[in-house]
C-alpha cells in the first residue's frame, strides 16, 4: 500500500552517506598514513583528529599516494606530522545536515572537496567521512526519482496519479490475460466536493481531499491501486484474482467509512462517495472502455441520490466524456435553445395537495440525448455559463408559471435553483427584480433554492442580498440541508423559509436508523425556527411513512412523481385537481 507521508522528494540526512574510517591522531608520521592507504585500497580519504577526537583534517588518497610516489620523499617527509600534510580547509559538517545542504556547501567551496569527501560530527566529535563522488550518485538518484514521482504521482495525496493508473491497468489487465484472471475497478466521485472548495477555501479543500484518500486507502487491500483521478475523482484497481463478491464488499466498506465525520481544521464534516464499478472481462475488456463502463456506473450512482455504489450492468449511458467536444457545444446550447424545464411536484402531507414545482433544467443534446444536470452544471459553473444559463432558467420558470395560471391552473410557487456563481453577481438581485416584473407574476409565487455552503461565504454581503431578496418578497430555501456542515447555528441569521433536507438521509430510510435521527434533528431544528421542511427524494411507501413520522411536512419524490416536461405536469396536476383522491397515489 502506498504511504501518504513516504514521500521520495524527502530530502535525507547526511547520515545516509557516512563511513567510519578509523581516524588518526593528527600526531601520527606520515609513513604511517602511507602504510594505512597501502593496506586499505577502499579508504579513500583519511580523517585527521586531536587528542580529543575533533576533526581537524582530511587527508586525500590521491593526493597523498602521488607526493610519495616522488623519489625520495618517503626519506624526506616520511618522519613528518601528518598535519602538515593534510588539507586544512576540509569541509567539516555537522550529522544533522541534509545532503543537499552538503552539496551547496561543497559545491560553494570549489569541487576538489568533491572528490575528496568531507567529514561528518556529532557535537564536534568526529563521527564519520563521506565520499563526494557517493553524494554525487545519491541525489542524481533522488533528483531523478523525484522527477518520476513528480510525473506519476499527484502531489497532494501522494497517490498514483492519472498516467500510472492508466500505467498500471494496462499491465494488470496483460496480466489478467494471460493468466484468465477477472480484475474490477472502481471509479469513486466525492459527493458535494465543489461546494466545500467554493465556500470554505482551497486549503480546506486539499485537506479534506487528503483525509478523503486516506479514508479510500485504509479501505483497500495492499495489493490495490489507490489512484487520483483529477479534482475529486479518485479509481481503486483489484487485481489478483478478484472477483465481482470483493469489489461489492470494498464499495460497502468504503461507503461505510464515510458515515464517520472528518476533521478538518477544526470542523467536523462529513463527505459522501458515489462509486460506479466494472469488471475485467465481462463489461470490458480494454482500459478505457473499463474507464468508461465505471464512470457511467458512477453516475447512475449519483443520480439515485450519491452515497452509494452501482456495477456497470449493459444498457447504463456511457459517456466518453470528451471534455472539450462537451463544453464547445454547451457554448452554444443557449442560443439553440437546447435547454428545457422539467418539474417535479412538491407535496403536502397532511392534505396530500401540490404545493409547488421545482424546476429542474434538462440538455437536449443534439447527439447524446437528453441529459440531466450531473452531466454539465458543474462545467457551466467552471465556465461561468451559468450566470446566462441561470437567467435563463429563472425567465422561463417565471414565464411557465405565468402559462399555467392563464390556462386556469390555481397559481403555485415555483421554485428555482440557484447556483453560488449567479448569487454573488453583483446585480443578482436586480436581474430577479426586472424578470419578476416582465412575467408579470406575484413574487411570493417565486422561491429560490439555495446550497448550503453559499452561506459560509463572506457573512455580511451574503446577509444583504438574502434581506434584498426576501424585501422583493421572494421565498428563500436552503437546498440538498444536511449535506456538509455540523454547526447549524449561523442559520439563525438568515431569512430563511424552507429547509430541503437532503436525499441522502431518505434514502433507505427504514435501513439506516442514523438517519432516521438525522431526519428527527433536523425537523426538530426547522421547527424551533418556524422553518417548513421538504423531505426530497421520498422514493418508497415505507420513506414517506418513515418521514411523516420525523416531522416533514412537505415531500418531493419519485413516490409521487419524477421530474416531468411541462405539459405532463400540468396534465399531472389538472387530474389532481379535478379529483382529489388521486392526491396520495403515486404517479
Ligand atoms: P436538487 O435541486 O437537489 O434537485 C433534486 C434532484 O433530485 C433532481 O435531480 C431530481 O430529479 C432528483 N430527485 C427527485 N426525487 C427523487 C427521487 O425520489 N429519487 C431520486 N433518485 N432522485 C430524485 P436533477 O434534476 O438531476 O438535478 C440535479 C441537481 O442539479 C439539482 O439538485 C440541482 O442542484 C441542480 N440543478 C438542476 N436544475 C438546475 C438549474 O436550473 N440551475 C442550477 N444552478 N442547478 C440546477
Ligand atoms: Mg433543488
Ligand atoms: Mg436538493
Amino acid at each position: 500500500m502506498q504511504m501518504l507521508s513516504a514521500r521520495h522528494s524527502e530530502n535525507p540526512n547526511v547520515t545516509l552517506l557516512l563511513k567510519h574510517i578509523p581516524p588518526v591522531q593528527d600526531t601520527v608520521p606520515c609513513l604511517t598514513v602511507l602504510e594505512i592507504f597501502q593496506k586499505n585500497p577502499h579508504i579513500f580519504a583519511l580523517p585527521v583528529i586531536n587528542n580529543e577526537n575533533i576533526p581537524l583534517g582530511i587527508v586525500d588518497r590521491k593526493d597523498f599516494i602521488e607526493t610519495f610516489i616522488k623519489p625520495f620523499s618517503k626519506e624526506i617527509y616520511g618522519k613528518k606530522n601528518i598535519s602538515d600534510f593534510m588539507n586544512k580547509s576540509s569541509i567539516i559538517v555537522d550529522k544533522g545536515v541534509t545532503i543537499d545542504d552538503v552539496a551547496r556547501i561543497i559545491v560553494d567551496a570549489g569541487m576538489q572537496h568533491m572528490v575528496s569527501g568531507f567529514i561528518a560530527t556529532d557535537e564536534g566529535q568526529y563521527v564519520g567521512v563521506a565520499n563526494g563522488l557517493d553524494l554525487l550518485n545519491e541525489i542524481t538518484q533522488r533528483k531523478q526519482a523525484n522527477l518520476f514521482h513528480l510525473a506519476h504521482y499527484d502531489h497532494l495525496t501522494n497517490l498514483p496519479n492519472r498516467l500510472l493508473f492508466l500505467d498500471r491497468l494496462n499491465m494488470a489487465l496483460i496480466e489478467c490475460r494471460r493468466e484468465k484472471t477477472q480484475l474490477g475497478l472502481l471509479f469513486i466521485d466525492l459527493d458535494n466536493f465543489k461546494h466545500f472548495n467554493d465556500s470554505m477555501g482551497h486549503e480546506f479543500g486539499d485537506k479534506l481531499l487528503l483525509a478523503a484518500a486516506t479514508r479510500l486507502l485504509n479501505c483497500a487491500r495492499e495489493s490495490d491501486t489507490v489512484a487520483r483521478l483529477s479534482g475529486d475523482e479518485f479509481t481503486i484497481i483489484l487485481e489478483n484474482k478478484t472477483c465481482q463478491n470483493a469489489l461489492i464488499a470494498l464499495c460497502n466498506r468504503i461507503v461505510e467509512s464515510m458515515t464517520r465525520p472528518l476533521l478538518i481544521m477544526g470542523r467536523e464534516v462529513f463527505i459522501t462517495a458515489s462509486i460506479g464499478t466494472a469488471m475485467y472481462p465481462d463489461d470490458d475488456t480494454e482500459s478505457t472502455g473499463l474507464l468508461a463502463k465505471a464512470d457511467a456506473a458512477m453516475y447512475e450512482a449519483k443520480r439515485s441520490g450519491r452515497n452509494t455504489f452501482r456495477n456497470y450492468v449493459p444498457g447504463m449511458k456511457v459517456y466518453s466524456l470528451e471534455r472539450m467536444t462537451l463544453e464547445t457545444d454547451l457554448r452554444m446550447a443557449l442560443e439553440r435553445n437546447e435547454f428545457e424545464l422539467f418539474y417535479q411536484p412538491q407535496i403536502e402531507l397532511s392534505t396530500g395537495k401540490i404545493v409547488g414545482n421545482e424546476a429542474l433544467i434538462r440538455w437536449q443534446h443534439p447527439e447524446r440525448g437528453l441529459l440531466s444536470p450531473i452531466h454539465f452544471i458543474e462545467m457551466t459553473e467552471e465556465t461561468g455559463l451559468i450566470v446566462p444559463i441561470g437567467k435563463w432558467v429563472l425567465q422561463e420558470a417565471c414565464r411557465q408559471h405565468m402559462s399555467w395560471v392563464e390556462n386556469g391552473l390555481e397559481p403555485l410557487p415555483i421554485s428555482v435553483n440557484i447556483s453560488a456563481m449567479q448569487f454573488y453577481q453583483t446585480e443578482f438581485c436586480e436581474m430577479v427584480r426586472s424578470i419578476i416584473t416582465d412575467s408579470g407574476m406575484q413574487p411570493i409565487f417565486l422561491e429560490l433554492e439555495l446550497t448550503e455552503s453559499l452561506f459560509m461565504h463572506d457573512v455580511d454581503v451574503v446577509l444583504k442580498t438574502l434581506h434584498e431578496l426576501h424585501d422583493l418578497g421572494v421565498k428563500l430555501a436552503i437546498d440538498d440541508f444536511g449535506t456538509g456542515y455540523s454547526n447549524l447555528g449561523y442559520l439563525k441569521m438568515f431569512p430563511i423559509d424552507r429547509l430541503k433536507i437532503d436525499q441522502s438521509f431518505i434514502r433507505h430510510l427504514e435501513r439506516e436508523p442514523v438517519n432516521i435521527d438525522i431526519v428527527r434533528a433536523i425537523a426538530a431544528l426547522g421547527k424551533s425556527m418556524s422553518l417548513e421542511l421538504v423531505a426530497e427524494g421520498v422514493e418508497t411507501d415505507s420513506e414517506l411513512a418513515l418521514v411523516k413520522s420525523s416531522g416533514c411536512e412537505f415531500v418531493q419524490g419519485y413516490r409521487f412523481s419524477k421530474p416531468l416536461p411541462a405539459n405532463q405536469i400540468e396534465q399531472w396536476m389538472k387530474e389532481r385537481f379535478l379529483n382529489p383522491a388521486l392526491y396520495l397515489t403515486p404517479n
